[in-house]
């Protein structure tokens, strides 16, 4: 049962393709698993070809048959390089499958950042400075409290955690920023994993905790 859902300012700008590759791919991991926002977005993209289709062709300048031509001419930008994709990844508990979205993404193995917590940094092909991570943090272990400098998005892969103004299940989604001060406490008997967008530095209470923070680059 999903309770907590992406909003449509995040659906629609995926619809038009215009969502940074970093926020897209924590958005699209929801989606796989949630048919109520899957058929949300069908219908956000029906719209958006609708509006299209009704959109009154305009007249090009003088010139700008001659300027595309021209452009084609030129050697393609090379675009940057995606980070190399890892066949592997890393181990998730249980039968918990690797989100779909992940294919083509590059990750790193757990690394160590606390009692009882693990991060995968994730490298997106098409926004290699995108801050994405996978946490693993154990039964009743709890994330530093922090505020955002900027969004965070999160999806619960398994598992859950309640950071006070709710609780997160699996499959559920959240959006934060700098409006939000938590405290996500994972709940008893079950580890687990998010994947997370962090579009700007996390701001922790704790002097430690930021110091972390600051080596993981969250
Ligand atoms: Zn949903
Ligand atoms: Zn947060």
């Amino acid at each position: 049962m999903i309770h907590h859902h992406p909003g449509d300012e995040l659906l629609l700008p995926l619809a038009a393709g215009r969502l940074g590759a970093g926020q897209a791919v924590v958005v699209s991991t929801h989606i796989e698993g949630c048919g109520e926002c899957r058929a949300r977005l069908h219908t956000l993209q029906a719209l958006g070809g609708a509006l299209l289709e009704d959109t009154d062709p305009v007249a090009l300048g003088p010139g700008a048959w001659e300027r595309t031509l021209q452009r084609l001419d030129r050697p393609a930008i090379e675009p940057p390089s995606p980070a190399p994709a890892r066949r592997s990844h890393p181990a998730l508990p249980g039968d918990v499958p690797w989100p779909a979205s992940l294919r083509g993404c590059a990750s790193s193995g757990w690394r160590w950042i606390g009692p009882g917590m693990r991060y995968a940094r994730i490298g997106v092909p098409h926004e290699p400075t995108a801050s994405v991570y996978l946490l693993r943090i154990g039964a009743g272990r709890s994330l530093p409290r922090h505020t955002h400098g900027g969004v965070e998005l999160t999806q619960v892969l398994c598992g859950a955690f309640d950071d006070g103004r709710a609780v997160f299940g699996p499959g559920d989604f959240d959006a934060a920023d700098e409006t939000v001060h938590h405290q996500p406490v994972v709940q008893a008997g079950t580890t687990c994993v998010c994947l997370a967008y962090v579009g700007a530095r996390m701001r922790f209470d704790g002097r430690m905790a930021s110091m972390i923070g600051g080596w993981i680059g969250m």
